[in-house]
């Protein structure tokens, strides 16, 4: 076309259309097998409603906006008051709007039927496709609820308003509120995975507790409430510490400043210091760290589930783009090379889903073996899944190309918050050393998840041979801490080989163990040997029905 000049530059060609408008929960197959798998299908309304929302381009320039005008703190009002306020682009709120209003922080405690908890964890999974900012209040969100059951006088008057699906953002006492959100401050400046050097204090007054002290990460600091961690004499302890007093006023939080974060950069991190906020014991006083520790279970897989939603949204937007992308005369995804990559990256996507899934379904198994499978088992998925997405958005954002790093495409955001759930709620060593704790402490715990891999035997020999050799690497490796990485990256990879033999389809589970499984595996993508048919398993990568 002719510009005004009369001069003719360029038409855009060769550029696929964004990956948007379309149902992110239907069109993945495997989100969509895992659900029926584990016994979740009676949400499927709920979950096409959150797969159309997520997948939708109003969604996805929601989160572009929250995170480029991320939160800012106001410290006082225009008098000089102190208010800690932080301010939001109205995106934020519609996303949380969305995301509470569907359930996402509430529907394994709300609805009492077998597959709540795989219910929303898909929520969550798919949610994680669509903004990871508000993942975070959402998360704590969903994890302080047993806390906050285990106390009736807290349950009295804060479980209705955790379980409401209305998002009120109004930064307010809790009483005037039909919403609320929670916060869990752990980390001081001194440690946060040692968090018996906490030296924040709390004194006795009256029925409750004056805590004086510093937090070095208080995510959400505009939350409801927060579960923080605070020395009396008999040691570290639990409290509940409201954001707003009764009478109205800001509870003596007080906000030094918002961090400036690597990603993650629609949801506030903030440093506060408690100047004698007021809080309330929870449980036993002295044992706050186990208390901590209790919601850990929780909140750690929580962080696998958002590692493998991250690396769905990678390979899907990844997938999109080589499926119609062309060059020197062939799509993309017709090269072999790329072939190969694009199916090495949804095995890597796959096998995450169905381990995370795998542990979700067992909190809704009443029994003390699955009890024990979730308990050894959320560590090892929150440790390797976690590292995993760090190069499997690495890999999909080269797939894309220049563009894959230009801030307009999504990838360059989810490559920024790829790390994060590696990070938070324990990073990857002191992970790795709770499955170690857990093997110790319960050690009933390995035989279970023993169990749950040699259900996958008698179908693929090569996986046989790697469950046969399993006891002995457990003895072994669990008594040289040091080698500790080396065996849970082990067992992540032969329990979702387990998995995948059982419940994916039959060119997948082979794939994956011809790569990762028969030696010689880097753990580069595009690796995978001459025997597997990369082409048809690339094909299976793309939203179905997308584009
Ligand atoms: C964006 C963001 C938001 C956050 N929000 C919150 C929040 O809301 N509330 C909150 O409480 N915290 C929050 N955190 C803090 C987070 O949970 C901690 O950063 C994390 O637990 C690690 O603690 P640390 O930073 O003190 O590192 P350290 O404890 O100093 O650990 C440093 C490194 O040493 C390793 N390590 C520790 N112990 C051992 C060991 N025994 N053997 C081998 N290696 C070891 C760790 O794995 C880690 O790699 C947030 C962090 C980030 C980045």
């Amino acid at each position: 076309m002719l510009d005004r000049y009369g001069y003719a530059t360029h038409e855009v060609l060769n550029q696929p259309s964004p990956l948007e408008d379309y149902d992110a929960y239907a069109s993945d197959g495997t989100l969509t097998a895992i659900v029926k798998a584990f016994g979740a299908g009676w949400a499927e309304d709920r979950l096409v409603e959150a797969g159309r929302t997520v997948g939708s381009a109003h969604v996805q320039n929601l989160a572009r906006l929250a995170n480029r005008y991320g939160p800012e703190l106001r410290t006082h009002d225009r008098f000089g008051r102190r208010i800690d306020e932080i301010e939001f682009h109205p995106a934020w709120h519609e996303l949380m709007s969305l995301a509470i209003g569907q359930e996402t922080h509430s529907l394994s405690w709300t609805e009492r039927r077998p597959g709540a908890q795989v219910a929303r964890a898909a929520l969550a999974y798919l949610w994680n496709e669509g903004e990871n900012g508000i993942m975070c209040p959402i998360l704590m969100t969903y994890a302080s609820v047993p806390t906050v059951r285990g106390n009736p006088m807290l349950a009295a008057e804060w479980e209705g308003k955790i379980l409401s699906n209305a998002y009120d953002r109004r930064q307010i006492r809790a009483a005037d509120k039909t919403g609320v959100t929670i916060g869990m401050a752990m980390t001081e400046k001194q440690g946060g995975s040692d968090l018996r050097q906490t030296q924040t204090y709390a004194e006795r007054e009256g029925e409750g507790w004056r805590i004086v002290g510093h937090k070095w990460f208080f995510s959400v600091p505009h939350s409801d409430a927060f579960i923080t961690l605070a020395r009396t004499e008999a040691g570290v302890s639990c409290f509940w510490v409201a954001g707003w007093l009764p009478d109205g006023s800001r509870n003596r939080i007080m906000v030094q400043r918002l961090k400036e974060k690597a990603g993650n950069r629609s949801n506030a991190s903030s440093e506060v210091e408690f100047r004698g906020a007021y809080g309330t014991l929870i449980g036993e006083e002295g044992h706050g760290i186990r208390q901590a520790i209790s919601m850990g279970h929780l909140t750690r897989l929580e962080c696998a589930i958002s590692s493998a939603g991250i690396m769905r949204q990678a390979v899907a937007q990844a997938a999109h783009h080589v499926s119609y992308r062309r060059a020197f005369q062939k799509t993309l995804i017709d090269q072999p090379m790329m072939a190969n990559v694009v199916a090495d990256l949804h095995l890597e996507a796959t096998a995450a889903a169905w381990l995370v899934f795998r542990l979700a379904a067992a909190l809704d198994r009443d029994s003390e073996n699955e009890r024990l499978l979730n308990r050894i088992g959320a560590p090892i998925a929150k440790y390797w899944i976690c590292k995993r997405a760090v190069p499997v958005v690495a890999e999909a954002l080269e797939c894309h190309g220049g563009n894959g790093f230009i801030e307009d495409h999504l990838m360059a955001r989810l490559y920024r918050e790829a790390p994060l759930n590696g990070i938070w709620e324990g990073s990857g060593n002191v992970i790795v050393l709770d499955v170690l704790r857990s093997m110790m402490r319960e050690p009933d715990s390995v035989p279970a998840l023993l169990a749950e891999i040699r259900a996958g035997k008698g179908q693929d020999r090569r996986l046989d041979a790697a469950i046969d050799t399993l006891a002995d690497d457990l003895r072994d490796l669990a008594r040289h801490e040091g080698q500790a990485r080396r065996l849970v990256e082990r067992l992540a990879v032969v329990l979702s080989a387990s998995l995948l033999v059982r419940h994916a389809p039959d060119a997948v589970a082979d794939a994956f163990i011809a790569s990762r499984l028969e030696g010689g595996w880097s753990g580069a993508f595009g690796t995978l040997p001459r025997s597997v048919d990369a082409a048809t398993i690339a094909r299976m990568a793309p939203p179905a029905g997308a584009g």
